[in-house]
């Protein structure tokens, strides 16, 4: 007889669909000995039904935390410190163009971003939105400290609860880049609780990497920490369908597959260089990448989501 007890280290079914059909797929790479130490050894199991995939088991929460407080979020203080960021970005500005096709932004409304990062899309929220009120659920410090003092009136939340004492539910709330840095299991909790902070017409954005393992393309890749979910198209219908929710939009965006991306960059300075912008840093220049951003592609890098209230 099959003992559950037996086998608590296997994962009985897809976290996002819930079909059984879930196999060990390839392990988790690591690139770091701080991925080591904090990730350990995992197994990405994917969903032959609805291609999520996930690493599996969950690792230590202390270990995790200080792999994000002091190896990976210090990858952006630099850019902070040189004033890159935050400014106004192609990407948070397609973003937040997606979300207006879907809702309407009233004067003094509230914009949430859920993982900042480096505040790119609360400078594109200042220009593209009506007077909106900012805010943010984040814990690092350094991070709000950066965006503090740069942002004015911004809004920060520590956590959900937090979010919720505030009486004001939003009307755009983004995830960009964010989902595919939790455990599967945790997902579909995680969007119940971004949707109680949902204005009934707001609209959530969602972006993660395009990358359903069941695809030829993906064959002889690599999953790679510390993105710990992987998702399809598919995935995200069940996940909308089960945080009860309707999936106003969803498409591939960005570069495509297997593009020489040093080429593809080269090019677009050239073009920046022949309109008199030289000299711009690598991280300003991905601020500019328009075709990168707002085109449509099957094989497109990144899945775009808009997400409301049935
Ligand atoms: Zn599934």
């Amino acid at each position: 007889m099959f003992s559950k007890n037996l086998n608590e280290n296997i994962p009985e079914f897809c976290p996002i669909c819930f079909s059984e059909k879930i196999f060990p797929d390839r392990p988790l790479s690591l690139t770091s000995e701080d991925q080591l130490k904090a990730f350990g050894k995992l197994t990405i199991y994917l969903c032959s039904k609805c291609g999520f995939a996930f690493a599996y088991p969950r690792c230590n929460h202390e270990e995790l935390n200080s792999y994000y407080e002091n190896h990976y979020r210090p990858r952006f203080y630099k850019n902070f410190e040189n004033g890159d960021w935050p400014i106004p970005d192609m990407r948070s500005i397609a973003q937040l163009y997606l979300a207006l096709l879907f809702c309407q932004f009233n004067k003094n409304e509230l914009f949430l971003d859920i993982g900042t990062g480096v505040g790119a899309s609360l400078t594109s929220a200042c220009m593209m939105l009506n007077y909106p009120e900012l805010a943010i659920i984040e814990k690092s410090k350094k991070l709000i400290d950066f965006l503090t003092s740069r942002i004015q009136g911004l809004n920060v939340f520590s956590d959900f609860n937090e979010a919720r004492k505030n009486n004001k539910k939003a009307k755009i709330i983004l995830l960009s880049h964010s989902l595919e840095h939790f455990f599967g299991n945790d997902i579909i909790d995680l969007m119940k609780n971004i949707n109680d902070l949902l204005d009934d017409k707001g609209v959530i954005i969602v972006e993660v990497p395009n990358c359903d393992l069941r695809e030829e393309y993906f064959k002889n890749r690599k999953g790679y920490a510390p993105h710990t979910s992987f998702f399809s198209i598919d995935s995200i219908k069940y996940m909308a369908n089960n945080i009860g929710m309707n999936q106003s939009y969803i498409n591939a965006f960005g570069v495509e597959r297997g593009i020489d991306i040093k080429y593809y960059v080269e090019e677009q300075k050239k073009y920046l260089n022949s309109i008199g912008m030289n000299n711009i840093s690598i991280v300003r220049l991905a601020g500019y990448l328009m075709n990168t951003y707002f085109k449509t592609i099957n094989s497109g890098g990144v899945l775009r989501v808009v997400l409301s209230k049935q």
